[in-house]
């Protein structure tokens, strides 16, 4: 056997590191589009408009009227480990913003063009731009006219990545997992207006929700006018928490789990403890192999849930899962009273 002579160890050169970076953040050009928004939604936006080419592999653009980016941070925007969301550790535990990790930038602009417009004025002249294609130069700032918030413009997915490039799957593929995207996103704030454009193509136009309108003019356009005719709507609060929403009537059930809208604090999440609770609370409802619709929102403190478990965000940690999901069966066990039988379990109490 013979012993190699160890490399040397060094640090990666930053490019290479944010392309390593982004195989967590970025899989495909949804995961793109997810980040997006989320930041124009932490923007502050009202308006949010989104336009595809390709099922995302050529053009993924958001628009948005926020906030913006001033000029001098236009740069660091980009750069890695680089937020305006969070300064320390106890900002951290109680954050409140989609993002926080200041990855997603930096790691989309080593794997893609990226154009970023933005002007922190209601001067519409005094925007400013600033480039960046798969890291190779400095990002350099120019002026470029825009009206107050942000576009971010991000062509050529993987561009430099030829082995990424080959797992993305057909345009219609792709779009499909684009539209969920949106769908999730745009569940996630009914006060926002967005626009969906693939290939020139309108597919969703959604204006914001009037004030004291509960959402229902939205969930109807995403998921079609029979879902809320065929479900329940819930209202409760109980521990700190409050749940609503709609569930599905069984009879509304579907053979795949594809249309279950679970968002906590806004954020969109699967959860295994969210998810045995409410199958729990429709085990004697639903038929085996059936799976209930659902678009559900919880709020609690957001000190008492984790969000940083994963780069994505997708997973959370409840400080208390117990009380979670037990305050998630009850409610939802108690709201499918109404059609549940009155039979095996209830008797003899
Ligand atoms: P994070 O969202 O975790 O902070 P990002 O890489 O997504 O990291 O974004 C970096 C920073 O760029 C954000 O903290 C924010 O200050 C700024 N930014 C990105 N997109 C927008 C936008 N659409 N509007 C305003 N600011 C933005
Ligand atoms: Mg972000």
């Amino acid at each position: 056997m013979t012993v190699e002579t160890p490399r040397r160890i060094r640090i990666l050169d930053p490019r290479l590191a944010n392309q390593i970076a982004a195989g967590e953040v970025v899989e495909r050009p949804a995961s793109v589009l997810k980040e997006l928004v989320e930041n124009a939604i932490d923007a502050g936006s009202r308006r949010i408009e989104i336009e595809l080419e390709a099922g995302g592999a050529r053009l993924i653009k958001v628009r948005d009227d926020g906030g913006g980016i001033a000029e001098d941070d236009l740069p660091l925007a980009l750069s890695r480990h680089a937020t305006s969301k969070i300064l320390s550790l106890e900002e951290l535990e109680g954050v409140a913003s989609l993002g926080f990790r200041g990855e997603a930038l930096a790691s989309i602009s080593s794997v893609a063009r990226l154009e970023l417009v933005s002007n922190v004025t209601d001067d519409p002249r005094g925007g400013w731009r600033v480039v960046a294609e798969g890291r190779q130069m400095e990002p350099r700032v120019s002026p470029a006219p825009h009206p107050r918030g942000t576009s971010v413009t991000v062509r050529d997915l993987f561009f430099n990545t030829p082995a990424r490039r080959k797992f993305l799957r057909t345009e219609k593929t792709e779009f499909g997992h684009l539209e969920e995207t949106f769908r999730r996103l745009a569940l996630s704030r009914y006060d926002i207006g967005w626009v969906l454009r693939h290939n020139q193509k309108t597919v969703h136009q959604l204006r914001p929700a009037a004030d004291g309108e509960a959402g229902e003019r939205r969930v109807s356009a995403l998921l079609g006018g029979k879902f809320l005719d065929n479900a329940l709507h819930l209202d409760i609060e109980a521990s700190g928490m409050r749940l609503w929403g709609w569930v599905g009537l069984p009879t509304h059930s579907r053979a795949q789990a594809d249309q279950q809208y679970f968002f906590v604090n806004g954020r969109v999440v699967r959860d295994r403890l969210v998810a045995h609770a409410i199958r729990q609370a429709y085990r004697d409802v639903l038929f085996h192999g059936r799976h209930p619709v659902f678009v559900l929102y919880l709020e609690l403190d957001p000190a008492v849930v984790d969000v940083n478990v994963h780069p994505t965000k997708h997973e959370v940690r409840f400080r208390d899962g117990r009380l979670v999901h037990d305050f998630l069966f009850s409610s939802l066990h108690r709201a499918l009273g109404e059609v549940r039988p009155e039979t095996a379990g209830e008797e003899g109490e």
